[in-house]
């Protein structure tokens, strides 16, 4: 404790404030492999917080080809190299095969959803962008304005409109699918009674940081059809569900069914090393690339590329796509079985390893209680688990471990989560 502290001061002392930490306690991790995690006591957790480490940590098969690549070569795109159009092949023929597709690299899903957002901008000679009302989509200008996750204070521009989530739970709700298509035609419609032109609806699959609101398959079809009679392009933001997580499918725009004009993918894309991508439709890319120029020092470089290609071949090689989708049934089934013994937990969802967890005052009114998933988080951290909250009231507990997440590591989640919640309510 003495030197968490310690620490904690000289972060203080030398990080801009921007960079809050987690948990009362900041946890000093020192280390980590597959799906755990070491803080300096050698004591271990479960990692459910995010899903970047996404084949585990410190995966051997990243480890070796970063490390092999880094020996021989780094350098940018603006040189020939072999690893960009090999990863690009195999990175695009998990994309739907009726359409032609093109790749662009950067570091960070903010750079892929900004870049996104110019392109669909420069192909529609549009301006307007529709985003649900608790996304996160990134830091940049263009993103954050965006991203009402970020918190308040963060200007909203006069050219974005913001819809609330499909979320049948809260809203009861059956045909969601219907009521969100509307509550995006409202928009495009209040977008052009300010002449304004609408270029995209961006959206995650997922809606995690909207709640984790995964839906029914196919039910985004609805809103697809009115964003392109109206003129705009679909972005399908996979920083989060992408890479197999879902289980179902590789993307979770597949579970849906439509073809989006524009992909971004983060996070897991690269298992720790930064790495982003966009993948669009090449007409659409097109009519950006044709005029304006893109470039991104450290985007596509072959250590960035080799450990994505290290982490396409671990998903096929480990078959880590079929185990989301078994050991994330197991996971609900787990949790479900738990939220049987307490009233303040509500609903349990989610799709492959993407579970969201309801925190309520009571069942019946599904009031959200943000107060209680907040000890909740406390407590689990003490039962060895690691994860965050989402949805507009902040009250959703958000669990999406590594892939290798087993049967076992559900028995213990269940179990914490059963003492937590006992302990955060008595
Ligand atoms: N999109 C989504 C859905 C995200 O969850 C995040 C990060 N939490 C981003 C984009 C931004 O990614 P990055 O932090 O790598 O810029």
């Amino acid at each position: 404790a003495q030197q968490t502290r310690e620490l904690t001061d000289r972060r203080a002392q030398l990080l801009a404030g921007s960079y809050r930490l987690f948990y009362r306690e900041p946890v000093h991790l020192v280390r980590g492999q597959g799906q755990y995690l070491y803080d300096a006591d050698g004591r271990q957790y479960l990692d459910l917080y995010n899903n970047v480490a996404s084949l585990g940590h410190c995966h051997p098969a990243v480890v070796q080809a970063v490390t092999e690549q880094m020996q021989q070569l780094n350098t940018h795109t603006r040189y020939l190299h072999e690893r960009i159009l090999d990863y690009t092949d195999d990175l695009l023929s998990t994309f739907p095969a009726e359409k032609d597709w093109r790749a662009v690299y950067m570091c960070t899903g903010s750079e892929a959803n900004d870049l996104a957002l110019r392109v669909a901008q420069a192909h529609t000679s549009g301006e307007g962008v529709i985003a649900t009302a608790e996304a996160y989509h990134g830091t940049s200008a263009l993103t954050s304005a965006v991203s009402p996750a970020l918190g308040s204070g963060q200007p909203i521009a006069p050219t974005v409109r913001l819809v609330p989530a499909p979320d049948t739970y809260r809203t009861g709700i059956a045909d969601i699918g219907t009521w969100f298509a509307n509550q995006v035609q409202s928009a495009i419609d209040d977008l052009r009674a300010h002449n304004v032109r609408l270029s995209a609806l961006i959206l995650d699959p997922l809606f995690s940081s909207d709640g984790v609101l995964p839906g029914t398959p196919g039910f985004l079809a609805p809103v697809v059809d009115v964003v392109r009679r109206n003129g705009g392009l679909i972005i399908a933001d996979e920083v989060q569900p992408g890479f197999g997580r879902t289980g179902e499918r590789f993307w979770g725009f597949a579970r849906h069914g439509f073809v989006p004009d524009l992909v971004t993918l983060g996070k897991p894309m690269g298992n720790g090393m930064p790495v982003s991508g966009l993948v669009g439709q090449a007409d659409v890319m097109a009519s950006f690339s044709d005029r304006l120029p893109y470039f991104n020092t450290f985007g596509g470089n072959p250590v960035s590329m080799a450990a994505a290609q290290a982490v396409l071949d671990t998903i096929r090689a480990d078959n880590l796509q079929e185990h989301s989708l078994h050991v994330g049934e197991l996971t609900r089934q787990a949790l479900r079985d738990v939220a049987a013994r307490h009233e303040v937990l509500g609903d349990v969802r989610g799709v492959g390893l993407y579970t969201g967890v309801e925190l309520i005052e009571d069942a019946d009114g599904r009031v959200p209680d943000a107060g209680l998933a907040l000890d909740v988080v406390e407590n689990l951290r003490r039962q060895g688990v690691l994860t965050s909250t989402a949805g507009p009231d902040g009250n959703v507990l958000k669990l999406r471990p590594p892939l290798a997440f087993s049967s076992g590591n559900v028995d213990w989640l269940a179990g914490a989560l059963d003492a937590s919640v006992h302990e955060a309510v008595t």
